[in-house]
């Protein structure tokens, strides 16, 4: 349980606002209700429920994006119901709940959530006056002190956000090709192989090799050998379906990751991306080829094994000649 919370940020948010909702709110739920003030007490009440559900919700399902979309739409509404009924002393609850938004659904989201749950106090401010604010002036504080607050909270909301997913990018990819790196490819055969058992679904892998790579490093240089592998991914991301994943696991090996392929959809991916490198792959001594080895994952079968037969097979083509195709279980090399 303290792994999840400790690995997913967006759950342990959820939950700790669901611990705040719980047990800060509570009291006041039976206060109001206590002393026969029902709108709110009711509202109250509704806070504390919806917060439950969409904690239970969030750790069942492990989406935390409907959760966070409704707890910011319930609490919103609740603190502007709460805010017109109590006038000045409910107006305090806006600061935390334009916080808690910011936290729940993301920063365009919550702008527009802080802007409506304000226009819908001065709404009805103008309708009753005297109900929410004292004064004109109290109004205009209030304005201005949360339009301070919403938008400072934004901006750090949305750098923060920012940060995070250039980290997750950075955490997952290649720096020269931009292809997902080594530990991320561990990763997505471990789920693969989880789903296969879960759900059956077939997948198969190609392990591609470039032949003869270090004469092109030997002849012309580390920086024109790395164009060469820049180009290669691009090339091969062009021409696989949006589902394939590419990584690079070694200096110039990569691997291609099939969801929901059949033996022979992975024969024909391996021919179809030999074809294309044929023709589109130059270093600057010429054309530069590929050697592919593949195999389908097996029933019951972990992902060090698969991968190691997809190894086999590219090193079976290899020892054919290069810019070849060996795949587990086929007997045929083709070239
Ligand atoms: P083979 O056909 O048997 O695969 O021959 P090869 O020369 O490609 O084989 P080998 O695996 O021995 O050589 C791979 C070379 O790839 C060695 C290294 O100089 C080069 N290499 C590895 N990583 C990089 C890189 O990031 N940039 C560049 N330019 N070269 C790299
Ligand atoms: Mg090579
Ligand atoms: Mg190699």
């Amino acid at each position: 349980m303290f792994k999840r919370l400790r690995k997913d940020f967006q759950l342990s948010i959820i939950t700790l606002m669901g611990l705040f909702g719980v047990l800060g709110i509570s009291p006041y739920a039976i206060y109001r209700l206590l002393h026969g003030n029902y709108l709110v007490g009711t509202s109250d009440v509704i806070i504390v429920l919806s917060t439950v559900l969409a904690v239970v919700y969030a750790w069942r399902t492990g989406d935390t994006v409907k959760p966070g979309i409704y707890l910011a739409s319930v609490f919103s509404v609740a603190a502007t119901l709460i805010a017109i009924n109590l006038g000045v002393n409910g107006l305090f609850w806006i600061y935390p709940l334009i916080l808690f938004n910011f936290f729940m659904v993301s920063p365009g989201k919550a702008i527009a959530a802080t802007l409506l749950v304000l226009v819908g106090l001065v709404i009805h401010a103008f309708w009753t006056p005297g109900s929410v604010f004292d004064s004109h002036y109290q109004m205009i504080s209030f304005l201005v002190t949360n339009v301070m607050a919403g938008v400072l909270t934004f901006i750090f909301a949305y750098r923060t956000r920012s940060q995070r997913d250039q980290l997750q990018i950075l955490a997952i990819q290649d720096p020269l090709t931009g292809a997902r790196n080594r530990r991320s490819m561990n990763d997505e055969l471990r789920i693969a192989v989880s789903s296969k058992r879960r759900h059956g679904t077939p997948y198969g892998v190609l392990v591609m090799d470039l032949d003869h790579f270090k004469r092109v490093n030997d002849q012309f240089g580390h920086h024109a050998g790395d164009k060469v592998l820049i180009d290669f991914v691009e090339l091969i991301k062009r021409h696989c379906r949006e589902e394939d994943r590419l990584f690079r696991f070694g200096g110039e090996e990569f691997l291609l990751l099939l969801p929901g392929t059949t033996p022979q959809g992975l024969k024909a991916a391996a021919h179809n991306l030999q074809t294309q490198v044929r023709a589109a792959l130059h270093g600057p001594g010429g054309p530069v080829t590929t050697s592919i080895g593949g195999a389908m994952l097996g029933d019951g079968e972990n992902w060090d094994s698969w991968l190691q037969r997809a190894d086999k097979c590219l090193y079976r083509a290899k020892g054919a000649g290069r810019d070849c195709i060996v795949i587990d279980g086929d007997s045929t090399v083709d070239s």
